[in-house]
């Protein structure tokens, strides 16, 4: 049987993306990796886990081990209720829909909103894996410019009232790859856009509480409460990626209608990790992990900006986040991101280069760096290395 003819239609677009093929293999010899998007496990919070995890499968072994409700536990549901109301979010129970992985919240909302010929507005750059997803729907990307402050809501507004257009990803804080915040300024008129045009907003705040700036960061939705929209959220940067324990949030009528598109792709949730989550929660943990993250990577973060100015300053640009896992490096246009990751490897150095990011294709002189995954030591070496590589 020819199989690629039989699901060229509906599977035609699915590729798997040859550079992080190259990246996975090269990976399997000591690297220097600023590639992957791993959190440190030195920040992972073992001790509470296991005690969490004790505790689940000593008292709640029946419900945690069973099959469950479809829009997630509800005592953790009622928590993040809880969480985004105290950040200026108003927000009740069914409001909340505790999906497995933000990912899955993101395709989703794709499933629930787009159709072939449908018009995406996202970020130019924006998260690497959230465009096959829109790109299986069919849809036509278009993509919005950024700058220092984020997206200009302006022109996403005007974007907003071109034919077709479906829905708008964004990510407001500490944007993975470039690291940018959108400012505060543009939090509102962006979003009184939405309301005027009707167009939807998802709003991925995967990285919100990881930040390495004073003040603390704010949902994108409390800049204007009483327009709704769409946020997915994530315990996977802030607990462990491997709970897939995430959230996503919204009009309580919407988060129904996708609570049953969810049930129909995985029944629901892991009734076993949303408990351990939620213990790790109740029993208070998340402040003081939060404030151990912010200071083990606010100091990579600034071992890496050190180590670009000693290596590429005055040569090359960078963004230099507030907060998130990455950095984008900016170099002279004649460079190539994509042409020199094969020296790159050989140099015993990964990164991803920027244009996959781009859905316009621009991006070429750009590479995205992970700061938190490396040692300080490695931080180091890898940058030093990455200098060799671009200037040799
Ligand atoms: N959104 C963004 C911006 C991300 O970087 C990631 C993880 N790399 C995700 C969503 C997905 O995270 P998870 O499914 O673990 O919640």
């Amino acid at each position: 049987m020819d199989w690629e003819e039989r699901y060229a239609d509906r599977m035609g677009w699915v590729r798997s993306l040859e550079i992080m093929d190259l990246i996975r293999l090269m990976s399997q010899r000591p690297l220097i990796n600023f590639a992957a998007g791993l959190p440190d496990p030195a920040g992972f919070p073992v001790e509470a886990l296991k005690d969490a995890a004790d505790e689940v499968l000593t008292d709640d072994w029946r419900s945690a081990l069973q099959y469950s409700e479809p829009e997630g536990y509800r005592p953790l549901r009622d928590w993040v209720a809880a969480d985004l109301t105290r950040r200026g979010v108003p927000t009740s129970t069914d409001q909340v829909l505790i999906v497995s992985g933000s990912q899955q919240g993101i395709d989703l909302v794709a499933r629930a909103f787009l159709q072939p010929g449908s018009v995406l507005l996202t970020e130019d750059p924006t998260y690497l894996s959230a465009l096959p997803i829109f790109r299986s729907f069919g849809v036509e990307m278009s993509p919005l410019a950024m700058d220092d402050g984020g997206l200009d809501p302006d022109a996403a507004g005007a974007a907003m009232r071109q034919p077709g257009v479906k829905l708008l990803y964004t990510m407001a804080n500490h944007h993975n790859p470039s690291g940018t915040t959108l400012s505060d300024d543009r939090r509102r008129p962006l979003l009184e856009h939405a309301a005027e045009t009707g167009v939807p907003i998802l709003v991925d705040e995967a990285y919100l509480d990881l930040r390495y700036e004073p003040g603390e960061p704010a949902p994108l939705a409390a800049a204007a409460p009483e327009i709704p929209i769409l946020t997915v959220g994530t315990f996977s940067k802030t607990v462990a990626p491997a709970m897939r324990v995430a959230w996503l949030a919204g009009p309580a009528p919407v988060i129904e209608r996708i609570g049953i598109l969810k049930q129909l792709t995985d029944l629901h949730a892991n009734p076993f990790t949303q408990r351990v989550v939620h213990r790790f929660l109740s029993a208070g943990h998340l402040p003081a992990q939060v404030d151990r993250l912010r200071s083990l990577y606010r100091g990579k973060r600034d071992v890496f900006l050190r180590a670009l100015e000693r290596n590429f300053g005055g040569r090359a640009t960078w963004s230099r986040p507030a907060g998130g896992m990455f950095l984008m490096l900016r170099l002279p246009p004649e460079q190539s991101g994509t042409a020199l990751l094969e020296k790159a490897l050989e140099h015993g150095v990964a990164y991803v280069p920027g244009s996959l990011f781009y859905p316009s294709g621009d991006g070429e002189n750009t590479m995205r760096l992970c700061f938190v995954s490396a040692s300080a030591a490695d931080i180091d070496e890898g940058v030093a290395r990455l200098a060799q590589v671009v200037w040799s």
